[in-house]
């Protein structure tokens, strides 16, 4: 994307935001640091999600958004960040991978974002996203974040959605191998 003032190619994209089927992003020149603004017009009807059991479905922003927000939920983040990090990942896979998009995929690029964004809201994606399948990644998840240093308020971590389930440390076991020599 070239300044419109002095050609040059390099600049830095300052604001992003999602509009009507595109993108509208203010750019700033990295040569004479004059500003424009450039529309990106998004092309994700051609992307379809490749779901866990093989299904195929037509990408939805709508429906991607909705689970950052859900995860977000009561947290103190803006409405513009989430719709910033629906905006990067879907330019990511617009830029970086096929028309065929595995929905694990763009689980991970949400939990990425997340993770820098605000922790309790990656860990209620996460939990989401891994559908509780597997507790015991769940459970190492959260002590990766402990681990980390960062600070899960209880209270916080009680805000999660059907916590009937118990999060048992070593609650799976998962121990079919008797051996019989
Ligand atoms: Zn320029």
């Amino acid at each position: 994307m070239n300044c419109p003032f002095c050609e040059t190619q390099d600049s830095k994209v300052v604001d992003s935001r999602y509009v009507q089927d595109g993108i509208r992003r203010r750019r700033e020149c990295l040569m004479c640091s004059l500003r424009f603004t450039t529309y990106e017009k998004i092309h994700t009807q051609l992307l379809s999600v490749i779901k866990r059991d093989n299904t195929k479905e037509a990408f939805s922003i709508e429906k991607l958004t909705k689970s950052i927000s859900t995860a977000c939920k009561k947290r103190p983040i803006s409405l513009e960040k989430i719709e910033k990090v629906v905006v990067d990942i879907e330019s990511n896979l617009l830029q970086n991978y096929g028309s065929e998009i595995k929905s694990s995929l763009i689980g991970q690029l949400v939990l990425n974002e997340l993770m820098d964004l605000d922790k309790v809201s990656y860990i209620r994606f996460s939990s989401v996203y891994r559908n509780f399948e597997d507790e015991n990644s769940f459970v190492n998840e959260i002590d990766k974040i402990k681990n980390e240093g960062s600070i899960v308020d209880k209270k916080q971590m009680e805000l999660f959605p059907n916590d009937k389930k118990q999060t048992k440390r070593n609650g799976v076991n998962v121990n079919g191998s008797n051996k019989q020599n």
